[in-house]
């Protein structure tokens, strides 16, 4: 015996908050939507949980950041989805599912019904022992993906304030977790195996700013090698860590950021998976077409890229989610998902942010000295991606519009030493939207007419439209 709903989402975090608010706006009928997550807890904003979660001071606790308070929306409490007849069933693990005949099994026993399916597992934490060590169940050994994760590094924090601490990992979570470390004075060293931090997106140059403001905040760092084993005392407790290039470091505690991987288990052969993740198309839609993915666990096609890519992040997340719902609820109305990728982080006092792809040639600019600086990727003659650390809501809208225009770029010294001033020139220009001969023209193709950076004259001709560039020669000289 058990329930049957039109549309279920299985998993319960950020995607399935802003799937379920897009759902109401959409005009769901009350009992028609179930959402079943793992966690005890109605979907909140993950990335909370690396930031406010962790602060000593005023930390941030549910229900504050429940979704979707992260994209300025609504806050969607467990009340929220009983007044909107979304039932929730939470602490409840799907254990497995048949597309073809539509059903989920809980972990309870239940068998859950469905016309049409949302996946929003996410991804989980990867742990020591998929690398061949051991050590994750030492007391004071830490992940952080969930609030039960972020409950125990709090815990393990408090018991260990004046103590030292070692991130295994260089990355977000690494990072993010490094300098909520240092807040609740704790002394932390980071190991990672690359030469830099960040090391998938940041360049040697942004990364080593970001090091040195760390190393300003008394974070030591260990590059070039990776954790070998731990030394545990007779209660379980992790006392050091002895690394392979032979070094030990005693430590009174241990966060684990290695990385993660996509929940899809549940789905691996009844669905297509790419990439890691669960491929869907342009409407989020996977290949048994009543089943749609969304997400960390999905793998979509990034129409700006004209490749498929799964994403981390939780703007993707968001997104995606939202898309899928209209596709599902208005598909005559919907287009393809059309999505530019922004990443970004919030450490200390800096915060940044990154648009689009890091591939390519890059150019730095701005003054790495001070607060604000960025870079541009160049890939075969169009900006492709930016980033920016201490910019303005305006500069990081430009640098965002830029990105999505994908403007042509043939001098790299002229755009380093435009900097900032390029984006906020080419992002006065709308993004293209109206059809043309009855196509919709793509930002790429006006992007390449429209924006081309000439070597000699060290100028941005907008070639077709002798007005723009009239108004954009004005702008210029007052860069
Ligand atoms: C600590 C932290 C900080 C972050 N900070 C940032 C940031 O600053 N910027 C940024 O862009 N991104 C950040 N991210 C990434 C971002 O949070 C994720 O991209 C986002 O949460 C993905 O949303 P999702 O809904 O796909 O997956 P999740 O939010 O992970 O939700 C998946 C849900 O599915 C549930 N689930 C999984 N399997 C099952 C099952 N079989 N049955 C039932 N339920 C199941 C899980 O328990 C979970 O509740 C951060 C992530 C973490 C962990």
């Amino acid at each position: 015996m058990g329930r049957a709903f039109v549309y279920v989402i299985v998993g319960g975090g950020v995607a399935a908050g802003y799937a379920a608010l897009e759902f109401t706006k959409r005009g769901v009928p009350p009992g028609e939507l179930c959402i079943i997550s793992e966690e005890p807890v109605a979907p909140y904003e993950r990335p909370a949980l690396s930031k406010g979660y962790l602060l000593p001071e005023a930390p941030a606790r549910l229900p504050s950041f429940h979704t979707c308070v992260g994209a300025n929306e609504e806050r969607l409490t467990p009340k929220w989805y009983n007044e909107h007849g979304i039932e929730l069933v939470l602490g409840t693990r799907v254990k497995s599912a048949d597309v073809r005949r539509k059903t989920l099994v809980t972990a309870t026993g239940e068998t859950i019904s469905y016309k049409i399916l949302i996946i929003a597992t996410g991804a989980r934490a990867l742990k020591l022992e998929e690398f061949g060590l051991s050590g994750s169940d030492a007391e004071n050994v830490c992940y952080l993906r969930d609030l039960a994760d972020a409950n125990r590094l709090v815990n393990v924090m408090k018991s260990c304030s004046g103590g030292n601490a070692v991130v295994i990992g260089g990355g977000y979570i690494g990072m993010e977790c490094a300098a909520s470390l240092v807040i609740n004075k704790i002394n932390v060293t980071m190991v990672f195996p690359e030469a830099h931090c960040m090391a998938r997106l940041f360049t040697p140059k942004i990364a080593s700013y970001y090091e040195e403001y760390y190393k300003s905040k008394g974070v030591k760092f260990v590059k070039g090698t990776v954790l070998s084993s731990f030394d545990v005392d007779s209660n379980g407790k992790v006392v050091a860590v002895n690394l392979r290039d032979g070094n030990r470091l005693p430590t009174d505690m241990v966060v684990v950021g290695i990385g993660i991987r996509p929940n899809t288990s549940l789905f691996e052969g009844q669905l297509t998976l790419e990439k890691g993740g669960i491929k869907v198309n342009g409407r989020l839609q996977s290949s048994n077409s009543s089943v749609y993915a969304v997400g960390d666990v999905a793998t979509f096609p990034l129409k700006l890229l004209g490749e498929t890519r799964r994403l981390e992040h939780v703007d993707s997340a968001r997104k995606s989610a939202k898309h899928a719902v209209a596709a599902i609820m208005e598909p005559d109305k919907t287009d393809k998902f059309d999505y530019l990728p922004f990443f970004y982080s919030r450490v200390f006092t800096l915060s940044w942010q990154f648009y689009g792809d890091n591939v390519g040639e890059v150019v730095h600019y701005g003054n790495f000295s001070g607060a604000t600086f960025g870079a541009y990727w160049v890939n075969k003659g169009q900006l492709v991606g930016s980033f920016l650390e201490g910019g303005t809501k305006e500069e990081y809208e430009a640098i965002a519009k830029a990105t999505q225009l994908q403007p042509v770029v043939e001098d790299l010294a002229e755009l380093e030493r435009q900097g900032l001033g390029f984006a906020l020139a080419v992002s006065q220009k709308p993004l293209p939207s109206t059809p043309v001969d009855g196509k919709t023209v793509p930002g790429l193709v006006l992007g390449k007419s429209l924006y081309p950076l000439h070597a000699t004259a060290g100028v941005i001709l907008a070639a077709s439209i002798a007005a723009f560039a009239y108004w954009y020669g004005r702008r210029r000289r007052r860069w």
